[in-house]
């Protein structure tokens, strides 16, 4: 069986991470011929949808260059309308094959949540949305921050393939791959998790 275009862009972004955690970066795509080059129209291989730490840009950690990855980032990689925007544009208009949620390690969005408190401004916005993930991980092992992050990972993407009307029917179609992906802060790793 051969690999769908979403499983051969996932391998892809992989090996670049490879590359960046033994230190055998490539620095693709970042000439004056390659700014030019895509000019002309973008054909980004991935949608990211990271959390806006300064720690965790994409382009780096998967060794990218310029108009490889379409990077949506808001601080805890959570949804709503405008976010879910971006990600239709991707899919729909650009084509992108595959879309990644990708959390990480000591997420402070996640921390803030876990915390509590009376959030000013819009940042209970963002809590409220994380909440339901430090709900479930509660009395659990391990880090209750990083475990609350994965298991939003995975809220995040159940949301996105179940996103009518246009990107639950790309993934149904097998048109695009909807995948959960978390960033160690140390070890620069990045594991699928779903
Ligand atoms: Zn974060």
């Amino acid at each position: 069986m051969t690999d769908t275009d979403g499983e051969r862009v996932l391998k892809q972004l992989l090996e670049g991470n490879r590359r960046f955690v033994e230190g055998e970066l490539r620095h693709p795509h970042q000439s004056e011929q390659r700014r030019l080059e895509i000019t002309a129209g973008q054909k980004p291989v991935a949608v990211v949808v990271g959390c806006s730490d300064s720690r965790v840009p994409p382009e780096i950690i998967f060794d990218t260059g310029l108009g490889d990855l379409f990077t949506v980032r808001v601080a805890g990689n959570i949804i709503g309308p405008v976010v879910m925007g971006s990600i239709e544009y991707a899919v729909e208009r650009v084509g992108v094959p595959l879309v990644m949620v990708l959390g990480h390690s000591r997420c402070g969005a996640v921390t803030a949540t876990v915390e509590g408190g009376e959030p000013v401004g819009q940042i209970g916005g963002l809590a409220e949305k994380i909440q339901p993930a430090v709900a479930e991980v509660e009395g659990q092992p391990g880090n209750v921050v990083d475990n609350a992050a994965k298991v939003n990972v995975k809220h995040v993407v159940e949301e996105l393939k179940n996103s009518d009307p246009i990107i639950a029917e790309y993934y149904k179609r097998g048109d695009v791959k909807v995948v959960g992906a978390f960033y160690d802060l140390e070890s620069g790793r990045v594991e699928v998790i779903c």
